[in-house]
């Protein structure tokens, strides 16, 4: 199903990082961890790739106002075309789907392995969850090339001095398979969701696989297009 809606804010939310606010149609329903297709009625810039792309929904799933996704500007005809597009102006957003879907009851630890705009759906997560209490830690491992470029850096720390069970972990250099399998014995109960660029996606597995993490233990978003 299509939805017709509008854009009502654009945000840089770090360095080349842009954040657009939708109203969220009342029939648009999401789990935190799911993506929506946006779409712009029409290019202002080419784009061989069309007139959409599939983003994470970063907002909670309890905010009925709107809907929030988070991209790096490549500078692709798309993006290009979404970041200019005026605050009130239409925009097309698909029923969410994916099947990325973080625990609502914890059972035992919980390892968060965001590479960039990997954070997206950890976002929406833990904007719905971090009003609770839970049993056991969260703990999310945010990768970027440098302080400016995290989103929501400063809105995390926050969260982890508000809740003793979410702890925050930031890598500024290029992880190896050897740091996740180190962190694997670390974490050796851990259940471990993992998103973010192929390529990063592909050397965390790698390493948890190393480090003795079962697959089932794994469970993985690749963000393709990166
Ligand atoms: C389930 C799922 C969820 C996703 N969630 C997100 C999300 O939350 N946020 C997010 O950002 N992405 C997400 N993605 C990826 C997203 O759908 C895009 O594929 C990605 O953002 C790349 O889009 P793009 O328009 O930048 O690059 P594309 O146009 O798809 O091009 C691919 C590559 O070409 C380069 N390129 C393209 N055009 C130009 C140009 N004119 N000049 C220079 N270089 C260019 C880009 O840098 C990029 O590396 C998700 C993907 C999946 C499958």
């Amino acid at each position: 199903m299509v939805f017709e809606t509008q854009i009502t804010a654009h945000k840089e939310v770090a360095q080349g990082t842009h954040e657009v606010t939708l109203a969220r149609p009342t029939a648009f329903s999401f789990k935190a961890g799911q993506y929506t297709q946006v779409a712009v009625p029409k290019l202002t810039n080419p784009d061989p790739k069309g007139r959409s792309r599939q983003f994470s929904v970063t907002s909670s799933p309890y905010d009925m106002d709107e809907i929030k996704v988070v991209f790096r500007n490549s500078g692709s005809g798309f993006k290009e075309t979404l970041i200019n597009t005026s605050i009130g102006a239409s925009v097309q957003v698909e029923q969410a789907a994916g099947s990325f879907l973080l625990p609502q009851i914890l059972t035992r630890p919980q390892m968060f392995v965001a590479g960039g705009v990997g954070i997206a759906p950890f976002m929406s997560y833990l904007h719905q969850k971090i009003e609770d209490t839970w049993e056991y830690p969260i703990t999310l491992l945010y990768g970027n090339q440098n302080p400016e470029s995290a989103a929501y850096l400063e809105e995390l720390k926050q969260m982890s001095k508000q809740h003793r069970q979410f702890s925050l972990d930031t890598i500024y250099k290029r992880p190896t398979p050897g740091l996740f399998a180190k962190l694997a014995e670390k974490y050796i109960d851990a259940v471990w969701w993992v998103v973010g660029p192929p390529g990063m996606v592909a050397v965390t597995v790698n390493g948890l696989q190393l480090g003795g993490v079962a697959t089932d233990k794994i469970m993985t978003e690749s963000f393709d297009g990166y």
